[in-house]
Parts: C-alpha cells; structure tokens; sequence
C-alpha cells in the first residue's frame, strides 16, 4: 500500500514537492486555505507557472495518485507524514509565522484521531528555534500527544530554484533534515530513499539556519557581483570579464556572478531581512547582510540612470520594459526588480509599456491601468526611446535586433541582464547601455 502524505500549502514549494513525492510512488493529499488553488488542482491545472508541473499534474490526477482539500485536518488524519510548506513571509521585516502555526494545529487536531506515529515535516523556511518552540509545542498543545513518543517531528528546508523547481527537488545537491527523534529521521530518510543524495543529518535548529546561511551567501555573492559591476563602469571595464576570470578561481566558482539590475523573488529579500531581524533582536548587527540587501534595494534602479545618461530627463519617453518575473522560466513577481523599475519609470513621467511570456496577469494585478500591456517584445518596442531588459528570458536574449531597431524611436539598449553581446547591437546602430558595461558603445 502507498504511503499517504499530506502537503499542507499549494504554492511553488507545496505543488513541486507534493508531485515529486507522487513521482516516487506516494499518495499525495495537497491542502490549502485557498479555496481557488485547492480547485484548480482538483481540476488538473496549475496554479502557478513552472516547467513540467502542469504535465505532472495532469498526469497524477489522472491515475488517481493526488487529491486536494481545503480540510488540513482530515488530510493529516489521512496520512502518515504531513510537509509543511505553507508561506513564511515579512510582515515589517520580521518573519510571519502564522501560516506555521496554522499549519501545525491542524497536524495536532488531524493526528488525535490516529494511533499510530505521525511525522510532520517542516519545509517551509523558518528561523532557527521556530520547530523547537512554535511547530512542536502547536501539535502538542493541540492533540494531547507528545513528540517523540506519539509523533515526530523534522526540518527538512528546500533549496529548489524556481524556474527548475522539478529538476532541482529531484537532484539536490543534498537535502538536510534536522531531526530529535531518530525515528522520525528515519521516516524523512524513506520518504526520500528514491532520490540519490547527500543526506545531512542535524539537529533542528542548524537545519534551519542552514537554510538561511545558503541564502544569504547567493544574495550576498549577487550583491557582490553587482557592486563590482557598478565600480567597473566608473574604469571602463566590462563586468562579465572580470566575473569570468574570477571564477575560474575553484574557491570562488562561477555560479551566481552575474551582474545585473538585482535578486528578487520569493526568498532570498525576505530571508535575509528576516535573519537580520532576528540577529539584531539578539543584539547583534549583521553589517554584512545588511550591505547585502542596501546594494540589491539600489540595483534596479542603475537602470534609470542608464537611460537617463543618454536620454536625459524621462518625461514624455516611452520605455519597454522587457521581463517582468523575478526570473525566467517563472510567473512568480514576488519582489522582482522589475516592479521598482516600472514604479519609478512611472514616478518620473515615462511613458511605460510591458512585457513578459508568463508574468502579465501577475503584472496586471501590480500595475493596474498605470502601464501598457505588450502582446510581444517587438510590440513593447514599437515607438519606444529606450529597450530595457529586466529578465533574461531566452527570447529577449534573441531578440531579432535588426526589426526591433525600426520599430523603436530612439534604438537605445539598457541591457539589465547582460544579455545582449554589446558589439552586436552597436553593429545594428544601437546605443547600448549594460550593467557592468564600462566601454560606451555609441
Ligand atoms: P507560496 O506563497 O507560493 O505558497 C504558500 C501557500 O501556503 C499559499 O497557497 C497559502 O494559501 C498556503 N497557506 C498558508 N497558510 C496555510 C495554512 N495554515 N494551511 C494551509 N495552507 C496555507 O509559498 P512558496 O513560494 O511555495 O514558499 C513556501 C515556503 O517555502 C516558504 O517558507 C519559502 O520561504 C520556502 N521556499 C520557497 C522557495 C521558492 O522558490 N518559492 C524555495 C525554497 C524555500
């Protein structure tokens, strides 16, 4: 018989790990408070835009290997193991741990029916401490049992990148779990026996602040790699040559030193502003991160001024705004550059007009009437003075140069995502504008 599993939380987490765990041979109960996603899964579609999922939803709903239910509680009673992969996000910088603590009740009121032991897996992001103080005594309080007798529980944090989600769930480069009860690690250990990899076994709180430590060393090598790109521009140099050369360092490594207009999304803005709240609540002061996240709240806007340093003052200009999601291969605009790019654009009398493959009716909820909706790049373009790229989803990085040129006013190029090979936009007749770019291309 297949072992039940319910996953409290159907967003980018909750629906790739819910279908990952159906691919290696599970039964899959999704739960949410919101009434929309639990249909929309019912009905066999994403609620979110990422590679693979829909196919995959399509194909466990048929053969009967998922359901979905607004009723947690009845889940959990379902079920042997529950993950908890609910949202963690700010409310004025601190972490909200509401949906948690939601979470975790209805483990306690849904495990108070069973006889056997239950394991409720943590892997939502959380601060170090939050399982020890919040997630264990919530089910205690709320089933009258007692961890590590009636049930477990572990804190197995997520380090998938949306846009890859599937790929990323399927082969982590380890995948830790923090655990009190050994018989509860033993569980997570196979519920993950189909997937090869490093297991790192810890306790709960170094699990957790695992989590925050990956974290905030990618936003902080971003934030990195930015900075020095905006130092590169004052000498004249090209960012994308120094980042190339200082990779190939094995002590640095190539990945994650990408200048351009900023991180987004969903994790790392809101993990670090949380891991920052809570170290300055233990009287420390974390410079560094903070630096992290100052130099990433300005980066966005290098794009205003590139195009101000050619077109001068923006009022009246029309600008497309290319890319809208956090990232390619995603619909997700929680936080993305992009959004400060417009608003600003806005603030300072251009005309904007948007576009992005997956994002527009996200970005129709952010913008309002405030903007123009492209139906393709080139018609972003048409009449525009400035082509700014903000995502680097591959069509802008094919963008047919020669026709966007004619359609556009003034054929400039702010490649935001560095992109665009500069030499061959100024062969085309552009003024090319990059972040990190430090040679003037007229
Ligand atoms: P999300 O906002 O897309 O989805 C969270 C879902 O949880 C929402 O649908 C919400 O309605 C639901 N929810 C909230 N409280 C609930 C409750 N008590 N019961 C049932 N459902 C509830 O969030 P996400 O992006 O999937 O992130 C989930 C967690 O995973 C966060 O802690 C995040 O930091 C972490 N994480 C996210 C990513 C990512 O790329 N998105 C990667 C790694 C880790």
């Amino acid at each position: 018989m297949k072992r039940n599993i319910a996953v409290i939380g159907i967003g980018y987490v909750g629906l790739v790990t819910g279908l990952c765990l159906a691919d290696l041979g599970f039964r899959v109960i999704f739960t949410d408070l919101d009434e929309r996603k639990v249909e929309l899964v019912l009905r066999g579609l994403s609620p979110i835009y990422e590679p693979g999922v829909q196919e995959k939803l399509a194909k466990h709903g048929s053969a009967g290997n998922i359901e979905a239910t607004t009723d947690t509680v009845e889940a959990v009673t379902k079920s042997s193991v529950s993950f908890i992969t609910v949202g963690t996000n700010n409310v004025d910088g601190e972490i909200d741990l509401s949906g948690v603590k939601g979470a975790a009740k209805d483990i306690g009121a849904g495990i108070t029916e069973r006889n056997d032991y239950h394991v409720a897996v943590v892997k939502s992001t959380v601060i170090p401490g939050t399982t020890d103080e919040l997630v264990i005594p919530t089910i205690e309080a709320a089933s009258g049992k007692v961890e590590g007798e009636d049930f477990g529980v572990c804190v197995n944090p997520e380090f998938l990148r949306e846009g890859s989600a599937i790929r990323d769930f399927m082969n982590p480069d380890r995948i830790v779990v923090g655990y009190r009860d050994e018989r509860a690690c033993r569980v997570v250990e196979e519920v993950f026996s189909g997937i090869k990899s490093i297991i790192v076994k810890t306790d709960l709180r170094t699990a957790e602040m695992i989590k925050y430590a990956n974290n905030a060393f990618l936003a902080t090598k971003i934030s990195f790699i930015n900075e020095i790109a905006n130092i590169c521009e004052l000498f004249g140099v090209d960012v994308t040559q120094v980042a190339y050369a200082i990779g190939l360092d094995f002590r640095i490594n190539p990945e994650f030193l990408r200048a351009g207009c900023g991180f987004g999304g969903s994790c790392f803005p809101k993990d670090l502003r949380a891991l920052i709240s809570t170290a300055r609540k233990k009287n420390y002061s974390p410079v560094l991160l903070e630096a992290t996240l100052k130099v990433n709240d300005k980066q966005p806007l290098r794009m205003i001024e590139l195009a101000k340093s050619v077109l001068g003052e923006l009022r009246g200009r029309r600008v497309a705004v290319l890319g809208l999601a956090f990232k390619p291969e995603t619909d997700d605009m929680r936080e993305a550059p992009s959004i400060k790019i417009v608003q600003d654009l806005l603030k300072q009398g251009a005309v904007v007009a948007v576009h992005d493959p997956k994002a527009m009716e996200r970005a129709r909820a952010i913008f309002g009437e405030n903007v123009e909706y492209a139906k393709s790049s080139l018609d972003a373009l048409r009449g525009a003075d400035c082509c700014s790229i903000v995502t680097e989803w591959r069509e802008y990085a094919e963008l047919p140069l020669e026709e966007a040129k004619k359609t556009m006013r003034v054929p400039l190029l702010v490649d935001g995502r560095r992109v665009i090979d500069p030499v061959k936009a100024a062969d085309v007749g552009f003024i090319y504008r990059g972040i990190g770019y430090g040679k003037v291309i007229q």
